[in-house]
């Protein structure tokens, strides 16, 4: 088959639109910073823009906030803490989370169109996996507010105070959920910073809290950029910090609190392994490729961005692998068939092109689809590199973007040998017929969750996190719960 032939007959899979409708989406034209329960203007009177990704059209204004900002933020946590958080039973402040989980429900839609409006990704995924699993998060949490003792049998639990959380822009409300429900379970209040580029979802999650009757001050939201989280870090009154961003920040981070008694967690950068042996059911591998390394444009802290193939069913994966890549769809976040929605910004646009570039010049060899993308907005054609090696940067170092770096490998001993060489210990695939392959590789892969014949699943009673240069401190599960308490 000819190459144009084969574009010829991928055009017949062509769907027609089916976009989600956003008549329904109230945004307003600029947001406050929630504090104390209200929402009240900055004091450096500064407002910033927030984007559509995909058509680079300005949402909504957006309050920046300062040093004195984060301190009256910080300070109606407190003050929420000592005089009403602390003193709640434990059973009235289950009840709390509950209702947030249940208001979230009831807006689910809302929240999955301004999520995929703000930060790009396509809407199939922020309505089934985002807003659902962070409705899930704070059901799940609830559960445990009253039950600390049973979590921690003759351990006497006592939670720590006021937790200052950073978070970014890949799963905006989903990774505020990860954070707030655990710490209003285990009885601390908190202060938590979204990303810059994508604050709508925690500030319309700010809007559900207030009218969720929350008490004034238990969570208060600052949007801003980094100085703004650097603000919460070195807050003298916050007692715990919780981040998940880059490496880099998280090095700052744990610098600027040494010293100090602030507990932290760290959820860093990720390159996981995705390991397909040559017993292992071919189809499904190739979806499970696609979805590792393509979900939600590859800005996944956990994605499969280094496939590793057994080589004797190396040429048949590669071939299913490149067909499989035709029939993506990329274009419309908001659009029902769209796979790969837009890329969060252009300065990630940006960063991904150049590793494109830096794979390019170092000789291995690209393959992208033959889409076709928008002329407007930040767009990538999902991309592969066939024959890397273990040297080459696309390999080593995170791209956080819709691009596969393949290796092949002959023996498990090799597989694990090259899986474990890079200095990030996130997550890791395997794809295999045989059970005992599968336990033989969980043990020796030095990373925080090892998918089996599936991949990207996340469920909020199965605690999450990293080895090495991905962090350490897990969330979600009965884990989760630790890092807010003292014991
Ligand atoms: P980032 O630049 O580290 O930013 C993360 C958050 O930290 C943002 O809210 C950011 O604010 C803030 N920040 C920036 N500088 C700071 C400072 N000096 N002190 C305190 N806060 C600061 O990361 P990103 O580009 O947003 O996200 C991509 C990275 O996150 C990737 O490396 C990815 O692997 C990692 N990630 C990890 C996980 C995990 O669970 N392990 C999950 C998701 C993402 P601004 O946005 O305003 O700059
Ligand atoms: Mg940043």
């Amino acid at each position: 088959m000819t190459k144009e032939n084969k574009t010829e007959f991928f055009t017949d899979w062509t769907y027609a639109p089916s976009p989600e409708s956003t008549d329904h989406i109230k945004l307003n034209k600029q947001y406050d910073l929630f504090i104390n329960g209200k929402f009240v203007k900055p004091n450096s009177k500064k407002y910033f823009s927030t984007i559509n990704p995909a058509t680079e059209e300005k949402l909504a204004e957006v309050a920046l906030a300062d040093e004195k900002d984060v301190d009256a933020a910080v300070n109606a946590a407190k003050n929420a803490y000592d005089k009403v958080w602390k003193k709640m039973p434990a059973a009235e402040r289950g009840k709390y989370i509950f209702r947030i989980a249940r208001l979230l429900q009831e807006r689910a839609r809302e929240f999955a169109v301004i999520e995929s409006l703000n930060g790009g990704k396509p809407i199939r995924e922020s309505r089934d996996v985002d807003v659902p699993l962070a409705a899930n998060h704070f059901f799940y949490y609830a559960g445990w507010a009253d039950k600390l003792e049973y979590a921690f049998p003759n351990k006497k639990p006592q939670s720590l105070g006021v937790a200052g959380q950073i978070i970014p822009w890949n799963f905006p409300l989903l990774m505020a959920a990860w954070k707030i429900a655990p710490a209003l379970a285990t009885g601390n209040t908190v202060v938590l910073k979204p990303a810059e580029t994508t604050p709508l979802t925690a500030l319309k999650l700010a809007e559900l809290i207030r009218d969720s009757g929350l008490p004034d001050g238990v969570v208060n939201i600052v949007t801003g950029f980094g100085n703004t989280g650097a603000a919460i870090v070195n807050h003298p009154k916050v007692n715990k910090i919780a981040f998940t961003g880059s490496t880099d920040v998280g090095k700052i981070i744990q610098k600027s609190i040494a010293g100090t008694n602030k507990k932290v967690t760290l959820e860093l950068g990720g390159k996981a392994a995705n390991i397909i042996f040559d017993d292992a059911p071919i189809d499904q591998a190739v979806e499970g490729i696609i979805n590792g390394i393509f979900f939600n444009q590859g800005h996944v802290c956990c994605a499969g961005s280094r496939l590793f193939v057994q080589e004797n069913v190396a040429d048949v994966v590669i071939a299913k692998l490149k067909q499989r890549l035709e029939t993506l769809i990329v274009g419309n976040p908001l659009d029902k068939n769209t796979d790969i929605g837009a890329i969060n910004s252009r300065e990630q646009l940006q960063k991904i092109n150049d590793y494109i570039k830096i794979g390019i010049d170092e000789g291995a060899e690209m393959y992208q689809s033959s889409c076709n993308i928008p002329a407007k907005g930040f767009f990538c054609k999902p991309t592969l590199f066939l024959h890397t090696s273990q040297s080459h940067r696309i390999v080593q170092e995170e791209i956080f973007g819709p691009v596969l770096a393949i290796q092949t490998f002959r023996t498990i001993e090799e597989v694990i040998e090259k899986a474990n060489n890079i200095p990030y210990g996130l997550s890791a695939g395997v794809w295999t017929d045989k059970g005992s392959k599968i336990f033989n590789l969980t043990t020796k892969l030095r990373a925080g969750v090892v998918w089996a014949n599936t991949y990207n699943k996340f469920d909020p009673a199965s605690p999450f996190g990293g080895y090495k240069e991905s962090g350490f401190g897990r969330e979600g599960g009965l884990h989760g719960l630790m890092p807010y308490l003292q014991f």
